[in-house]
C-alpha cells in the first residue's frame, strides 16, 4: 500500500478497523491480480478543505440544483468514513474487477442502501475510487466474518 503524503500514512492508522480492512483487501486483490499497490491519495477532510473544494460548486439532488454555498453537504471523509485510491494507472478492464470485487466482499449495510464505491473525479481530484463504509459496514467474505 503506498500513500501519496506523509498525512495519509499517519491518517490510516487513525482509520475505523473497518476501513483498514477493506483497503488491505483491495490492496492485496490489487496486487495479486495486477501487481500493483494501491495509492492512497485521500483519507480524512476537514471541514476547510471540504469548502475549498465545493465553493461555488452545485450538485443535483433529485430535479433541483443545490449550491454549495447556500446548503453545503458533508463528506464521509469528514467523518473517517471513506478513502480515494488513484485509479490513472489501472487499465478501464482493472478497474471493472476491483470494483466487482469491492461489491462482492463487501455490503455497505444490511439494506445495501449505499454503493461502496464510486469510480469519479471532483475538481482537480483526478479520476479516483471512492471507497466508503460506516459502521454497519459487513465484510462478506467467509473466510473472514467481520460484522460491525
Ligand atoms: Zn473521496
Amino acid at each position: 500500500m503506498r500513500y501519496k503524503s506523509r498525512r495519509l500514512n499517519k491518517e490510516y492508522l487513525e482509520l475505523p478497523d473497518i476501513g483498514k480492512l477493506i483497503l488491505d483487501y483491495v490492496d492485496y486483490f490489487s496486487q495479486k491480480e495486477f501487481g500493483i499497490e494501491i495509492m492512497i491519495t485521500h483519507l480524512f477532510r476537514t471541514q476547510d478543505e471540504q469548502d475549498y473544494i465545493y465553493k461555488g460548486r452545485t450538485r443535483k439532488q433529485g430535479d433541483t440544483l443545490r449550491h454549495y454555498g447556500k446548503n453545503p453537504w458533508y463528506s464521509d471523509h469528514q467523518f473517517w468514513q471513506a478513502a480515494d485510491i488513484r485509479t490513472f494507472h489501472y487499465k478501464p478492464e482493472q478497474v471493472k474487477k476491483i470494483i466487482k470485487f469491492i461489491n462482492e466482499n463487501f455490503r455497505y449495510n444490511k439494506d445495501d442502501s449505499k454503493k461502496m464505491v464510486l469510480y469519479h473525479q471532483i475538481g482537480s481530484h483526478g479520476w479516483h475510487f471512492h471507497i466508503r463504509w460506516c459502521k454497519e459496514t459487513i465484510c462478506l467474505d467467509s473466510y473472514n466474518p467481520y460484522i460491525f
